[in-house]
């Protein structure tokens, strides 16, 4: 009895297992979602009256119809809080264990859902940290999952179709939300609430999904990479505005910042209050990055007066070339980071040619 049942297990084994993987075709490619949260893996709590963090990483995917038809899926949590709650720090462990996704010989490409507040810069620092040339695909939602038309399942759905498809391979790490495919270096949060929210300005996007396809529309990618350090130093985003008395530059000097961004006016202009203030961070050895509050463009030596980015970088500062201010505040914290830094490096890091 014991032997007949042996048998009949290993008849099983041989012809029916089989038959049935034949039938599927090939064997599906493997991507790992990797969740952190945000508007994505929410619902509406009557309690407090909005939307807070409730659905785990197994029920994203299985709300996603389809998906299991295009790739076998891995999640991993790593954690369900709000984008607004995310700091350098997190963002540090975050790349660490994408970069151990990556390094896998059967992981195709990695999706992270995270809140869309702060993804173009989540994404940014894993574009500069991680190691490797399979595509990372950062995805969210802007209307959560219990909302009417949630976008999350079609984004997440688009996210690994890009993450898997060779018309997408050679960007690095992307925003792709909507349909629309942003590189980490450009892409920019433009609406508070509407799905259409991620765009890359003038510099345009990567490319598009539709239907089981992605199209391309460029193959740029300027890629800055640096290795991940063990430790973060302190860099502070500044604001300037009309008055300003270069006071909290100061302050963040005096209280041990080891650079500073100043998101400056125009192509990267500061008042003379604003230059003395940045002279006296450079005579003590802190690290001053200008960049705009102009989305577009960039920021550039044109200006001569005290204030102006010429007399910024005849001063010892840096500009931020075609980076926005927070991210050129992330790239300082990681060049900074690193053991040997000059102001060569840290001028072709700025540089995006
Ligand atoms: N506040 C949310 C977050 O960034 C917004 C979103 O995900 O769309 O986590």
């Amino acid at each position: 009895m014991k032997n007949r049942f042996r048998w009949l297990t290993l008849i099983l084994l041989l012809f029916v297992l089989p038959a049935s993987a034949a039938d599927k075709g090939t064997v599906l490619p493997n991507v790992v979602v990797v969740t952190t949260g945000g508007t994505v893996a929410m619902k509406y709590d009557p309690a407090s009256g909005g939307a807070v963090p409730a659905v785990s990483g197994r029920d994203l995917i299985a709300a996603v119809p389809g998906l299991e038809k295009i790739a076998s899926i891995e999640t991993m949590e790593f954690s369900n809080i709000d984008s607004s709650q995310m700091t350098p720090e997190l963002w540090r462990n975050l790349s660490a264990r994408v970069q151990k996704l990556l390094e896998r010989s059967d992981v195709q490409g990695v999706v992270v859902t995270h809140g869309t507040d702060t993804m173009a810069e989540g994404a940014f620092f894993l574009e500069t940290t991680l190691q490797s040339e399979k595509p990372v695909v950062f995805v969210g939602a802007m209307r959560s999952a219990s909302d009417l038309s949630a976008d999350g399942p079609a984004n997440i759905f688009n996210a690994v179709l890009q993450a898997i498809s060779p018309d997408a391979q050679g960007w690095g790490v992307t925003v792709t939300m909507n349909q629309y495919i942003n590189s980490a270096r450009y892409v920019r949060k433009d609406n508070t609430t509407n799905v259409q929210t991620f765009t890359s300005g003038e510099h345009g996007y990567l490319g598009s999904i539709l239907g089981n396809e992605v199209f391309r529309y460029n193959n740029v990618h300027i890629k800055k990479r640096l290795p991940l350090p063990a430790a973060l130093p302190k860099v502070p985003l500044l604001t300037t505005f009309p008055g300003d008395d270069g006071e909290l530059i100061r302050h963040a000097v005096n209280t041990g910042a080891r650079g500073v961004v100043i998101e400056g006016a125009g192509a990267g202009n500061v008042n003379t209050e604003v230059f003395r203030a940045i002279q006296y961070a450079v005579s003590k050895g802190v690290v001053v990055i200008v960049g705009s509050q102009v989305r577009s463009g960039g920021v550039y030596a044109l200006y001569g007066y005290e204030g102006g980015g010429s007399s910024l970088v005849k001063a010892g500062a840096y500009l931020a070339g075609d980076l926005s201010p927070s991210k050129a505040r992330l790239l300082l914290m990681l060049a900074l980071a690193q053991p040997g830094m000059t102001p060569e490096k840290l001028r072709a890091l700025l540089d995006p040619r």
